[in-house]
């Protein structure tokens, strides 16, 4: 069956990049329209835009990210769509907090693999003072001496901001916590914790002058217009890295029924990100070989600037070897090296990555690197 071209979407996809490229931002409605595109046609025109918005913000550099499951099993929370709560019978592994050489090879390992950044992850609530905060800190100035890695974490809850200055003093630049969906979405999933209990943590690291790792889960039953408030979300608390999970349902948990994400339906939700979020580090992270499977190559294509590699926390990933020939096959570059500069320029509405093939570098005003970016965009177009 034949689809009638409807230039009128085309030429709004159009400007809507258009407007980003020049430092833009959309509105829900618009980001909604994006979301809202079915054909495949509409998707890769998308796409290709928002292949466009990434080359502008990143250059061709892209950052690559591994987790250590450095406390498994046993949490008390109830989150629907993971083995590791003590709510749900999954066979998921228990152990404590992991030990210094488990966690000084994961991160040797990963600098061999170029890889920017090591997130220890714990199965907990929530992190306070007392010893279990000394061995964490004991750890991160471990791996940070070391230094193979930037040293991540991502420690549940945390309610006091003495806990967080603690965290920053020991060496932890960026702290991993998702909003995993929208405020209406979240009790759908968890109700132990609340949407607010994440924004507070979240305010409070912030204030401790901690980088924010903030995504979501996608495919957990949320709507199209859950998936655009989460960016919302995220572009209000100032996430500097988002990674997108797509939901990889576990035996066991609430979960474990749900359909996987369509290939075009998770790329399109990618794009989507890239245009509400021009400027983060957009991760694909979990359940990527599941709901992607043969199109997963095609996520840098539709924005993305950063890929988990490695195994997850509780599932398997395919070979890192394999990811870093896609990215090498795409002339893209695995910079190791990262420390958000290229998100606090002085004018971040305007400012594009120093690799990009723009004149915006040689423009000495604003206006005048609006101009160059807004020329340059029509020569592409
Ligand atoms: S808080 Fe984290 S580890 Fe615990 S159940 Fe929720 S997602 Fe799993």
């Amino acid at each position: 069956m034949r689809t009638a071209f409807d230039a009128t979407v085309s030429d709004r996809i159009r400007s809507l990049g258009i407007r980003v490229l020049e430092g833009g931002r959309l509105s829900r409605e618009e980001g909604l329209f994006l979301l809202n595109l079915e054909s495949s046609a509409d998707i890769f025109d998308l796409m290709s835009w928002a292949n466009r918005i990434r080359e502008h913000f990143k250059g061709n550099q892209v950052h690559l990210c591994s987790i250590v499951n450095a406390k498994a099993g046993g949490c008390s929370e109830n989150c629907k769509f993971c083995s590791q709560s003590a709510f749900y019978q999954t066979g998921s592994p228990r152990y404590g907090f992991v030990d210094p050489e488990p966690a000084l090879e994961a991160a040797a390992e990963a600098g061999r693999n170029n890889v920017t950044a090591l997130g220890l992850v714990a199965a907990w609530k929530g992190l306070n003072e007392g010893p279990m905060l000394d061995e964490v800190c004991d750890r991160v100035r471990e791996l940070k001496a070391q230094g193979n890695v930037r040293v991540d974490v991502s420690l549940g809850i945390i309610k006091n901001e003495n806990v967080a200055r603690r965290l920053r003093d020991a060496g932890v630049e960026c702290y991993g916590h998702n909003l995993e969906s929208s405020r209406r979405f979240f009790p759908e999933h968890c109700s132990t914790h609340s949407f607010e209990d994440r924004l507070e943590t979240i305010r409070l690291l912030k204030q401790a002058g901690i980088r924010i790792c903030s995504g979501g889960i996608i495919g957990m039953g949320e709507t199209r217009e859950d998936r655009c408030d989460l960016a919302l979300e995220l572009r209000e608390v100032g996430a500097s890295v988002v990674p997108i999970n797509f939901l990889n349902p576990i035996e066991g948990t609430p979960f474990e029924k749900l359909p996987p994400v369509p290939p075009l339906e998770a790329l399109k939700t990618i794009a989507c990100f890239r245009f509400l979020l021009p400027r983060q580090e957009i991760m694909v992270a979990g359940g990527r070989t599941k709901n992607l499977r043969d199109l997963q190559s095609l996520v840098f294509a539709a924005g993305a600037s950063a890929l988990m590699v490695g195994n997850y926390l509780t599932t398997l990933n395919r070979p890192v070897e394999e990811d870093l020939q896609m990215i090498a096959d795409l002339r893209l570059n695995p910079s190791w090296e990262h420390n958000f500069a290229d998100q606090d320029s002085a004018d971040p509405s305007t400012a594009c990555h120093a690799d990009h093939p723009c004149s915006c570098h040689s423009s000495t005003t604003p206006a005048a690197a609006t101009a160059t970016a807004t020329a340059a965009t029509a020569a592409i177009a």
